[in-house]
């Protein structure tokens, strides 16, 4: 157990606050080993109310459309191609801030909101494959993420399933991405993949390499494609960096599996990818996510 300790500097505080702010620290605290008790600071309140705020925006911000989806293309590493792209989620606030996911997603994670920013991502997502087959009669693959609270969601593949089926798409232009560390939840997501793979949805295994339990899912979920992480690809052109991703590689193709390196930024990482027969790269070498206009604009100019 860990300890909450709230520092009393003032007699009129209400014991209830004093309570809070120890549960606070108590709360902040749990998880690490090596402490038995957390002291109360002013940060750990800012960043509650934080949190707080943003939760409570959430339902406002949805109904306003203040997320916005921004797209990042893939590439075929040997034809240099658009291969395909990836939805990434930002916030832009009314005041015209730009929140980038890590602040917010971890914060509606925790708390089970997820499920409805995933599910709104999905849905804008179908809609703009369905006026690229209009519009332009051409379509590039886009990839959309599935938080690990998203999978574990009761009827997540029969929404899902709605969702691209009102739209008149075909399931494989919307592949799923899932983290591995989503992935390690037995028997409930086994299921749930399983409905999903059969209506003809296409599953990317995100992160891979940054996590634990990794093999373990590779056997247990249907996976087409696997996303090598930035934290292993960061180190490709070193010995043992390259040993790894290399060997990674070969697994993946043993396993019928597509390879997608992620957060490539140099031209030496290519170098390096393409010998060990990388399929396909993602990365601010190539382009970073862009907004959705840009995006087609982007395409177009390279076709
Ligand atoms: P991710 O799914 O692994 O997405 C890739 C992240 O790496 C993106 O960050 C992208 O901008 C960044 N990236 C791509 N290439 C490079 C590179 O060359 N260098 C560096 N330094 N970074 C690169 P972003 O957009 O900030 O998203 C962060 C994470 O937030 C995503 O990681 C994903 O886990 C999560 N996320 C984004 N959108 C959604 C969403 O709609 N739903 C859920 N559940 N999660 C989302
Ligand atoms: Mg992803
Ligand atoms: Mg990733």
């Amino acid at each position: 157990p860990n300890f909450g300790l709230y520092v009393v500097k003032d007699n009129r505080m209400p014991a209830e606050v004093m309570y809070s702010n120890a549960s606070v620290a108590a709360k902040e605290g749990a998880g690490n080993y090596l402490k038995y008790f957390t002291y109360y600071t002013d940060e750990m309140d800012a960043k509650l109310k934080k949190e707080q705020e943003i939760l409570n925006d959430m339902h406002r911000a949805l109904e306003n459309e203040e997320f916005c989806i921004y797209l990042q293309p893939k590439y075929n590493i040997h034809t240099n191609a658009i291969a395909g792209a990836e939805a990434l989620v930002r916030w832009k606030k009314s005041d015209g801030t730009m929140v980038p996911p890590g602040e917010f997603i971890p914060v509606y994670e925790k708390n089970g909101q997820i499920e409805k920013l995933d599910e709104y991502v999905f849905r804008k997502v179908c809609q703009l494959q369905r006026r690229a087959m209009d519009e332009w009669k051409k379509l590039i693959n886009i990839s959309v993420n599935l938080s690990r609270s998203s999978i574990l969601h009761d009827g997540i593949a029969e929404c899902y399933i709605k969702i691209a089926k009102d739209n008149k798409i075909p399931f494989s232009c919307v592949p799923l991405e899932i983290t591995e560390s989503a992935a390690i939840y037995g028997k409930r997501i086994h299921s749930t993949t399983e409905q999903l793979v059969n209506a003809g949805f296409k599953l990317h295994m995100d992160d891979f390499g940054s996590g634990y339990s990794s093999m373990l899912c590779l056997n247990q979920i249907p996976f087409s494609a696997l996303k090598i992480d930035k934290s292993l690809i960061d180190h490709v052109c070193e010995e043992k960096g390259k040993t790894l991703v290399e060997q990674v590689i070969m697994l993946s193709k043993l396993l019928n599996m597509k390879v997608i390196a992620e957060g490539v930024e140099t031209e030496e990482q290519i170098i390096e990818l393409r010998k060990m027969n990388c399929d396909e790269i993602q990365g601010f070498y190539y382009a970073k996510p862009m907004p959705e206009k840009e995006f087609t604009e982007y395409v177009k100019g390279n076709h």
